[in-house]
């Protein structure tokens, strides 16, 4: 397969990212050292979105002899699992990365417990006993300044005495939040006396009972990476205006090595959802068969889905970090893995819709074997033999009846290639009593073993093949993108974006039929089905019973059926 679009491996790009941190090791900051994390929280499987982090964290801390640490931000104990760790974890080594160590912000707890104390002491933080309600009256508008609480003014000593009954557990959830005391004022929300900790009192899945305060992520967050020693805290856009916030925690706090925030862009992707909430939904909802569905933007449905890890980090190296907001085309993310497979699939030959050819004069009984090019395009690779006989299936839409003008596949008295094997022309169509063909009897020319003409005589057409009594069993599961619109979430009121899923995202097709060479093939294997696409053994497999996913289709049929909508528009 030759793809246009095909350009040279791209050189690890230099983004303004990269670029503040070269100006800052060059100055000696941080004492010359790159320190960075990956911090999901375990409340979902990760997506592709979470690997443009992954590579962009891993990735630069690998550049500069740095370290990069997993950090599971675990502050909020309602949504979080034990599962959603583990998932992660396998799906960050399988992209590739290793981290310098596994680390979580419950670890944290006691130490970020006391650094609340110490903003007490400072008379930077208050215990606020006014209900959410309020709070939220106090907080003011875009336009107007807030007010300040009656507590604000609280002595530090009764502060102090609060707040750890709070951490007692003496008050119901609601009772009293710790909030920091800063500018109600401020024309940043943030700035208007952020709350710190609120009372929860629900087990944590990894400290249990030992808390029922527990820190709010603009407080842990900043903190955990003082404490981890992170020198460039990289997170995406919606948090430029935390950041205030996390310099003024860190410079109350930190003495020195101060860490700082950089927010780079997210990755957007169009026909699909990447929130973890809706992702959530999908799975919960049945609607697909569960976080590794191959339809899903998950890693982990990627895998399954067949693409290889270096495929997604050659996608985020392509896609790039930058400052703006963009939407990348999925195409982009087919493109990268179509590449790569294009380097390291072997070619088979499958049959998904078999119709059945007879050739008549053929010698009955008599099976040979023919020499297959592994790849038309690579001469090194070589053959294999596949067995051929009088019996042949080929693809169901590879025969037309009445072709149209451009139709050069099969069709009554019109002579093709089988692949590497012989030209066949068509002499009768066989149809069953309601009309549908059941079969094409076929005439072979013996002159054209190999599958070229002596006299010279062309074909315009080579079609892919399998011998019927040879060929194996298989399922293949035919999947297409989750939505059919290029913005799910861009919907009418009253809809939501699950009304803007594609109904024929997956299409499952019982009856293929494939080489034997592939009896063997376990999960996970890779091929290329010739004139097909790129297909994958799934774990669903057993023993003669293969289930195959398709990865991705040889060419973007999506741009042609766009570019076909706008040229008729
Ligand atoms: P979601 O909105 O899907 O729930 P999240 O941002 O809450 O995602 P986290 O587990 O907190 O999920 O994310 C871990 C890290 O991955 C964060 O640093 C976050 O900024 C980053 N990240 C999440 N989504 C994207 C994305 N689409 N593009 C780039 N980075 C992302
Ligand atoms: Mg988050």
């Amino acid at each position: 397969m030759r793809n246009e679009h095909l350009s040279a491996a791209a050189p690890a790009p230099v983004d303004f990212i990269r670029g503040i941190i070269a100006d800052d090791m060059g100055a000696g900051k941080h004492h010359g050292r790159v320190g960075t994390r990956f911090p999901p929280e375990p409340n979902g499987y990760l997506h592709i979105g979470h690997a443009k982090s992954i590579c962009l964290n891993f990735g630069v801390a690998e550049e500069n002899g740095g370290t990069c640490n997993l950090r599971f931000d675990d502050t909020n104990p309602a949504k979080e699992d034990v599962e959603y760790v583990t998932a992660i974890k396998d799906d960050v080594r399988w992209l590739g990365f290793s981290w310098s160590a596994e680390l979580y912000a419950s670890d944290y707890f006691e130490r970020l417990y006391q650094f609340a104390v110490q903003l007490i002491g400072k008379g930077l933080a208050y215990v606020d006993s006014l209900n959410a309600d309020e709070i939220r009256a106090h907080r003011g508008t875009p336009t107007e300044p807030g007010r300040n609480s009656p507590y604000r003014d609280r002595p530090v000593a009764e502060n102090l005495d609060l707040f750890a009954r709070m951490r007692g557990g003496e008050f119901p959830d609601g009772a009293h939040v710790l909030r920091a005391k800063i500018d109600m004022a401020s024309p940043n929300f943030n700035m208007r006396d952020p709350t710190l900790y609120r009372i929860r009192h629900a087990a944590h899945h990894r400290t249990g009972d030992a808390w029922c305060i527990y820190p709010m992520y603009d407080f842990a967050h900043p903190l955990s990476d003082a404490l981890e020693r992170i020198t460039h805290s990289l997170c995406t856009l919606e948090f430029e205006d935390h950041r205030p916030l996390y310099d003024w925690l860190v410079n109350n706090l930190v003495e020195d090595d101060k860490p700082q925030q950089i927010e780079f862009a997210r990755l957007n992707l169009n026909y699909t959802v990447m929130s973890k909430r809706k992702l959530l939904q999908l799975v919960q909802q049945g609607l697909v068969s569960g976080w590794d569905d191959p339809r899903m933007p998950t890693i982990t449905g990627l895998r399954r889905r067949g693409y290889t890890p270096e495929s997604i980090r050659d996608f985020c190296s392509r896609i790039g970090v930058a400052k703006k907001e963009n939407v990348i085309d999925y195409a982009q993310l087919e493109h990268s893995i179509r590449e790569d497979l294009n380097r390291r699939a072997s070619r088979v030959m499958a049959v998904l819709r078999p119709l059945k050819v007879v050739l008549t004069n053929y010698p009955e009984g008599q099976v040979e074997e023919v020499d297959v090019i592994n790849n038309p395009e690579d001469p090194s690779a070589g053959t294999r033999r596949v067995p051929f006989s009088r019996e042949l299936l080929i693809e169901r839409d590879d025969f037309l009846e009445n072709p149209p003008k451009k139709f050069f596949r099969l069709s009554q008295g019109r002579e093709v290639r089988l692949r590497c094997a012989y030209f066949i022309t068509c002499t009768e169509v066989i149809k069953d009593h309601c009309g549908e063909i059941v079969e094409l009897r076929c005439v072979y020319d013996p002159a054209t073993r190999g599958g070229d003409a002596p006299d010279g005589r062309r074909v315009k057409a080579t079609l892919h093949w399998v011998s019927a009594a040879h060929a194996i069993p298989a399922e293949v599961r035919l999947y297409d993108r989750l939505f059919s619109v290029e913005d799910p979430d861009g919907v009418a009121s009253g809809k939501t974006f699950l009304d803007n899923l594609n109904p024929s995202s997956l299409e499952i097709l019982a009856g293929a039929k494939l080489e034997p060479g592939l009896a063997s093939a376990t999960p996970g294997l890779r091929v290329q089905f010739e004139r097909l696409g790129y297909f994958c053994v799934d774990p669903d497999s057993r023993p003669g019973a293969l289930v195959f996913n398709r990865t991705v289709s040889l060419r973007d049929t999506w741009a042609r059926i766009s570019e076909k909508a706008s040229r008729s528009a």
